[in-house]
């Protein structure tokens, strides 16, 4: 019996790593130690935050910073500021950011941070006051060979612009410590696209290895969420030829009545309802093309018939039923743009259709992998700030196309090497090839460095 406390979320996704890796370590058993010391973090951060409300009340939150993993370079992952943020939670996000990020070819290690501050119902004074705060206990514990913080859930350019603010004025120097900056000062083009873009990009090698020649063209498309990832995802699927039928929040989903989609104007609309904090149902129905289903109803149930899923909101935010509804709805390809979207029991039915149908069933792609374009970006965000220049909007596109190809043959030929079910299969495991793939290039590192031996 352990005696230490119980963190749900990390144990389910250190045991899919756990699992996914047996045919490897089946064939390499001494890799077995690493991956007992890869899953403890190097370093966790934890401190409070105090922060003055607009009635002059002393208001008090927690602050986590994950360093996970600095193997392949400075720690590199995002901040998530909302009220369900605990340890546990950010060990999740931290322990897939370093396999993550690994699959991304660029130098760069694992960690993630955040806070249980609730960035809805805040005026824009208090979150501000609430960042510098945050900001004055990180700045110890980031810099721009250490440790480079972005965004995630409730954390976007305009937080990162506090924090940075307040990083600058307490070390007097202008350093890349943040990614996802604004283009005005060190942000990358592409980036805000990069997650929901790249997410897409993966999309479409799986549809071509599955012999979808067409790509998006006439695919229906459904997708969770509303903020950065699926706005983004959506534009892309639309441009491609796709049609997006659903978005969703906490609140429930906006569906489609009839066959047409969500408009490039709607979704600028979206973004805007997203940039006040208002919910996405304050769209309305359009004269009757929408239909919103509250009580924080999901996407996956509400359409009989679609061809790829793409959760963009957040962890276990599909389960077992969702995923065969998805399966008998025809789906061929299902890619996480949220981390861990999919839960346990949805990724065991995508993966036994897979192994049962083949180019047939639904695929299934995971977040770490598929999802890996907006650190990617960030990335080469890090790559511009060191080399005091800004890239065209067409270079990082290009750039971030290449990453999310390589990513995905990464996954495509690990999954090949390893086939769990001991058979080659006529389409691999995406799932354990983004984990063997991952974990071997951080193991041999932290192995070359005397982390284990
Ligand atoms: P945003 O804050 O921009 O949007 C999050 C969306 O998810 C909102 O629509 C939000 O609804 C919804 N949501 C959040 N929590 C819940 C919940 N518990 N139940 C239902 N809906 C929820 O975040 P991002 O778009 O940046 O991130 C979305 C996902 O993508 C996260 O899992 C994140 O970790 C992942 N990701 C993001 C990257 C990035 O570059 N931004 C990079 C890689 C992964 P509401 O507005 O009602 O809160």
């Amino acid at each position: 019996m352990s005696n230490l406390p119980k963190e749900p979320e990390f144990e389910q996704a250190l045991h899919e790593v756990e699992t996914t890796l047996a045919p490897f370590l089946k064939k390499y058993p001494e890799y077995k130690k690493a991956l007992e010391i890869v899953q403890i973090p190097e370093r966790i951060i934890q401190f409070r935050v105090v922060w003055e409300d607009d009635n002059h009340q002393a208001q008090v939150n927690r602050g986590f910073r994950v360093q996970f993993n600095s193997a392949l370079g400075p720690y590199k992952g995002g901040l998530r500021l909302h009220p369900t943020v605990n340890l546990s939670v950010l060990k999740f996000l931290g322990f897939e950011q370093v396999f993550k990020n690994a699959l991304t070819g660029i130098p760069i290690g694992g960690g993630k941070g955040g806070s249980d501050f609730d960035p809805k119902g805040k005026s824009d004074a208090e979150v501000r006051r609430f960042v510098k705060s945050f900001a004055t206990e990180l700045s110890r514990h980031i810099g721009a060979d250490t440790d480079v913080p972005a965004g995630d859930i409730g954390f976007s350019t305009r937080e990162g612009g506090f924090l940075f603010g307040q990083y600058k004025a307490l070390k007097n120097e202008w350093v890349g410590i943040l990614t996802g900056k604004a283009l005005d000062w060190g942000g990358s083009h592409v980036r805000p696209e990069a997650t929901g873009y790249g997410t897409v990009y993966y999309v479409e090698h799986m549809l071509a290895h599955a012999g979808h020649a067409d790509g998006f063209k006439g695919k229906r498309v459904i997708i969770s969420g509303s903020g950065q990832v699926a706005q983004f995802a959506a534009l892309k699927v639309i441009e491609l030829g796709g049609t997006v039928l659903t978005f969703s929040d906490s609140k429930g989903s906006l569906v489609a009545t009839g066959e047409a989609g969500f408009t490039k104007e709607e979704i600028e609309e979206i973004y805007k309802i997203k940039f006040a904090r208002k919910e996405l149902s304050t769209l309305g129905d359009k004269g009757g093309k929408y239909k919103f289903h509250g009580d924080s109803a999901r996407p996956w149930t509400l359409i009989d018939k679609y061809d790829v899923a793409l959760p963009c909101a957040t962890q276990n935010e599909m389960n077992a039923q969702e995923a065969d509804f998805a399966i008998k709805a025809g789906c061929v390809a299902v890619a996480e743009g949220s981390n861990m979207g999919c839960d346990p029991g949805a990724i065991d039915a995508f993966e036994k259709s897979r192994v049962e149908k083949g180019k047939k069933g639904t695929w299934y792609g995971p977040g770490k992998a598929a999802n890996s374009g907006g650190v990617a970006v960030s990335g080469l965000e890090m790559q511009q700030n060191k080399g005091l220049t800004q890239w065209t909007p067409e270079v990082v596109d290009a750039k971030l196309k290449d990453i999310m190809k390589s990513a995905f043959q990464q996954c495509y030929d690990a999954g090949a090497e390893f086939p769990l079910s001991g058979s080659k299969e006529e389409i691999p495991s995406l799932l354990v090839g983004a984990n063997i793939a991952g974990f071997r290039r951080v193991a041999n590192a932290m192995k070359d460095h005397g982390d284990w031996f």
